[in-house]
């Protein structure tokens, strides 16, 4: 319905399926059912479960998102497991993964995470300084940035989430017509288990969802 009202394609959108604190079962169920996509909000945890997975002779081709926020001194490891990281909020942490992904020959994928709606509690850069920002990442050779990533703040009713997701978009839609890199931004990581209808009205292309997957 969402999507009938934005008018996308379903195809088009990634759904993540966020495992921290779930086993390594329940993850190989929500593989086997036909996810493909699997984010953690730690390090050493995604670590745990991806080497597992690994040992178990797990052929099935997952593709792992880092959801939460990402210490400098852990960067070393992330580049070494995901295909994404969701929360680069800093140049210095920029700066980290490009030295870390350059030494093992990786260009690695990042998206900016934008604290969309300046909740002190929250991390991401301000959406004034995002452009700015972005503007050196872009000089970083082994970096990649796909798009944006926000975490709307925990409200009563999604009604209100909606104001943040449109002005990720906006700012995504700002930063392609600056051309402040030499590709296009396409991702837009925004709508979880509470929000992710109005996530997909305002553009979202990249849901992160826990509970509604493994609660479900
Ligand atoms: C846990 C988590 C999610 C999933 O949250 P649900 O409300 O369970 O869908 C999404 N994004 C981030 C960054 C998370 O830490």
């Amino acid at each position: 319905m969402a999507c009938l009202r934005a008018r996308c394609n379903p195809a088009a959108i990634t759904i993540i399926a966020v495992s921290k604190g779930r086993t390594l079962e329940q993850i190989k169920e929500t593989i086997a059912a036909g996810i493909s996509d699997i984010g953690e909000n730690r390090v050493q945890e995604a670590l745990g479960k991806y080497n597992r997975l690994q040992a178990q002779g797990c052929r099935l081709q997952v593709r792992w998102h880092m959801v939460g926020h990402l210490q400098t001194n852990k960067a070393k490891e992330a580049v070494k497991v995901f295909d994404l990281i969701h929360s680069v909020d800093s140049l210095h942490l920029a700066c980290e993964i490009e030295k870390q992904a350059a030494k093992i020959n990786k260009i690695q994928d990042i998206l900016i995470q934008v604290n969309s709606s300046g909740e002190v509690s929250k991390f991401g850069l301000k959406p004034d300084e995002t452009i700015g920002v972005i503007k050196e990442i872009a000089e970083l050779k082994n970096l990649n940035i796909r798009g944006l990533m926000t975490i709307a703040p925990l409200v009563d009713n999604p009604e209100k989430a909606r104001v943040y997701f449109r002005l990720l978009k906006e700012l995504r839609d700002r930063i392609n017509e600056l051309r402040l890199t030499s590709y296009e931004l396409r991702v837009l990581s925004m709508g979880m288990t509470d929000d992710f209808e109005v996530a997909i009205e305002e553009g979202s292309n990249m849901l992160r969802i826990g509970r509604a997957i493994f609660e479900g």
